[in-house]
């Protein structure tokens, strides 16, 4: 799933009417597993200057690099962090743990070609999704589109429930920007 999907749908899901600190938690539990991509893209395309075709088709896949993504998508490191959390009684721990699973629960069933080894270090195992978020061969057009409308579903909800004037203007941007590039992507592939 999109980065800003997950982020959305996280804070709704773990959004508490007396705990406004949860909506920080699980932005930042949403958003930790795609971070070292982040890193990764900006290092293979602005550092060593691989063509998008290559950073995505090779350099993505080499060990170096996976074993760079996957412990930020490891379900059972992730479990430690929630343990961890319920230990030191901090909500805010638990929050972006749980965040960070249910990134995870989402990316299990949503990759294929790109899954990610949710059990590492301990099992190498990749479950390959007969659907996938973004690859047209395995339903990407229905699935991409339950994700629009559950991430604009969660943005409904969410909505008033964020105090600041910023956190609103910011979840219509983030929308806005999220239907343009649903719309190029139906464009390109349609
Ligand atoms: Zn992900």
């Amino acid at each position: 799933m999109h980065t800003q999907s997950h982020a959305l749908i996280n804070m709704a899901l773990l959004s508490r009417a007396h705990k406004p600190h949860r909506h920080g938690c699980a932005l930042l539990g949403a958003m930790l597993p795609d971070v070292p991509i982040f890193v990764f893209f900006g290092v293979e395309s602005l550092l060593l200057r691989h063509s998008q075709s290559e950073i995505w088709s090779e350099r993505y896949f080499l060990p170096e690099w996976q074993n760079v993504i996957d412990p930020f998508n490891s379900i059972p490191l992730i479990l430690l962090g929630v343990g961890i959390g319920y230990l030191l009684r901090s909500d805010r721990t638990r929050v972006v743990c749980w965040s960070m699973l249910l990134h995870c629960l989402a990316d299990f069933f949503l990759h294929r070609e790109d899954a990610h080894r949710h059990f590492f270090p301990f099992w190498d195992y990749k479950f390959k999704s007969p659907i996938s978020y973004w690859e047209t061969d395995y339903h990407a057009g229905i699935v991409s589109a339950v994700e629009i409308v559950a991430t604009i579903g969660a943005s409904v909800y969410l909505f008033p429930r964020l105090k600041s004037y910023f956190g609103k203007a910011a979840l219509i941007a983030v929308n806005a920007i999220s239907v343009l590039l649903y719309i190029a992507f139906i464009f390109v592939f349609a």
